[in-house]
């Protein structure tokens, strides 16, 4: 597990929140991950140049590097693509194989080449703004399952969330095994897809058939997935 705390210098520092996030996010997801290449606090080659990795005034470091597993699942190229695809709000810029995309100025989420000091071969460089709310936002990074979930899964997802409470609730997870733990964070990714009892809806009209539909208005369904929510798990 990458350090998320520490001290250097004699100073005290901390991972951002949101970064720190993006690696229970991975581990949740792709328990079998290389860490290899991850990173967060900066080696004593990094303290001596300015890099994200090294601590701010305050102790914050505001950088991550993500080991590309693919063969595990975890894909940091297609996570550096998506964060790009959908301007990530966190990001300041993403490095990924001698190409990186900043959030800002005149090329504002385009890659370009990159010639630093390091390709980043082996990761994703992830450095986010200097702001609370890019270092305090914890939702998922990684690209959710979509929306093309049958009834069942909806209904599944829905319980799962009911029954051991979100992503943010960690601590209360001590004890779960990583395969419940995988379980109810694609869960809640995909519920993060649905925000609302009509998005469900749309999930579920869309699974139903052409003559199931007779009958049955979306408005049935919205009050059904509603009535569902308010019940509980059951
Ligand atoms: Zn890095």
């Amino acid at each position: 597990m990458v350090a998320t705390t520490g001290v250097i210098g004699g100073k005290r520092w901390a991972l951002a929140k949101s970064l720190a996030a993006l690696f229970v996010e991975a581990d949740l997801l792709y328990p079998d991950r290389s860490r290899a290449s991850d990173g967060s606090i900066g080696d004593p080659a990094h303290a001596a140049r300015d890099s994200d990795h090294n601590p701010d005034a305050s102790g914050d470091v505001l950088a991550a590097d993500l080991t590309d597993d693919k063969a595990h699942g975890c894909d940091a190229d297609a996570l550096a693509d998506h964060l790009v695809a959908i301007h990530d709000q966190r990001v300041e810029y993403v490095i990924r194989n001698g190409q990186r995309a900043k959030s800002y100025g005149s090329n504002a989420w385009t890659w370009r080449t990159y010639t630093g000091v390091n390709a980043h071969a082996s990761h994703t460089h992830i450095s986010i703004h200097d702001t609370d709310a890019a270092k305090n936002d914890t939702s998922p990074w990684f690209p959710t399952q979509g929306v093309d979930m049958t009834p069942d899964e909806v209904k599944a997802a829905v319980r799962a969330v009911l029954n051991e409470g979100t992503a943010t609730g960690q601590t209360s997870w001590a004890g779960t095994s990583k395969a419940t733990l995988a379980a109810i964070q694609a869960n809640a990714n995909r519920l993060a897809a649905l925000p609302s009892a009509t998005k469900i809806a749309d999930a579920v009209v869309a699974k139903l058939p052409p003559s199931a539909s007779g009958g049955i208005t979306k408005a049935d369904v919205v009050a059904a997935v509603k009535q569902a929510l308010s019940e509980g798990a059951g």
